[in-house]
């Protein structure tokens, strides 16, 4: 495999530490929908957990809280589309959940997705319309959890990879994730992105939380609910310089150098062992 991995999974690690960043590229909050938490307070737990930057994925929907004096923020937006027929169909039993995160967007004016119609329903149509999107809100794209509800095998993403998908979350810390797969003969998430690199596929490899959660994490936890909480995959960055990015260089990311050197990994909490949906937002709002 020959592949950057764009990944630190250790929890703890410091930010800001010889040059290196914590950033979390998936996370959510009360614009999803499926999240109580506001922005702020999101933001506040992240800078409590060390991070010097996030990106706010919310379904649908670009949420641009403002930075504060420790830590960057920048938009994002998790271009979710549930569909209810995709081609190929999914596994008995499972739907067609096809999610792109467009990271470091810039807000659009009238707080529209500005995305083109639904042309097909093929999977790299329907992934193809989110990477466009992508590109129209100047961002740049993670195809997401890939094996939830086996969205995308390795020859689809190795097709957009060539269309413009820049990153692949190789690393949704969310216990239904599917990273690896009890089905037996199913690849991980790291084997597919394994064979998408050696089929020539150009993709970074990202980890996330994917949280949903944050103060408000144990008493969910206590009521019964699923949890999906936050600080178990980020990445860390390697900026040339000790300060952060700059906002007017919303595409630095991809000229950040990434480094094998912290990756490691660490077991997430699981509070079930069901499988089930939970990104529930229906198309795009257009
Ligand atoms: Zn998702
Ligand atoms: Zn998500």
């Amino acid at each position: 495999m020959t592949g950057w991995l764009v990944v630190a999974l250790v929890a703890g690690v410091p930010g800001s530490v010889n040059g290196y960043l914590k950033g979390q590229l998936h996370l959510h909050t009360n614009n999803s929908g499926d999240s109580a938490t506001p922005p702020a307070d999101a933001v506040r737990w992240y800078a409590a957990h060390g991070y010097d930057f996030i990106v706010v994925t919310d379904h649908n929907h670009v949420t641009a809280p403002p930075s504060t004096p420790t830590m960057l923020v920048i938009p994002g937006v998790e271009l979710t589309q549930n569909v209810a027929h995709c081609v190929p169909p999914p596994p008995l039993g499972l739907r067609c959940l096809l999610h792109v995160n467009a990271l470091f967007v810039a807000p659009p004016p009238d707080g529209k997705i500005p995305g083109p119609p639904a042309t097909g329903a093929s999977r790299f149509e329907i992934y193809h319309r989110a990477l466009d999107t992508t590109r129209r809100l100047g961002g740049i794209a993670q195809l997401n959890h890939p094996n939830f509800h086996y969205a995308a095998d390795a020859p689809l993403i190795t097709l957009l990879a060539r269309d413009g998908l820049t990153l692949l979350e190789v690393a949704n810390q969310s216990w239904d994730s599917n990273d690896v797969p009890a089905d037996k003969g199913q690849p991980t998430s790291e084997a597919i992105w394994d064979a998408v690199l050696t089929a020539g596929g150009d993709v970074f490899g990202t980890a996330t939380d994917d949280a949903h959660h944050y103060y408000d994490a144990r008493t969910v936890g206590a009521s019964g609910h699923d949890v999906f909480p936050g600080d178990l995959g980020f990445v860390m960055v390697r900026a040339e310089s000790p300060q952060k990015p700059s906002m007017k260089q919303p595409k630095s990311m991809p000229t950040m150098s990434p480094d094998l050197s912290t990756t490691s990994l660490r077991g997430m909490p699981c509070t079930t062992t069901s499988f089930t949906e939970v990104h529930s937002t229906a198309g795009y709002p257009w």
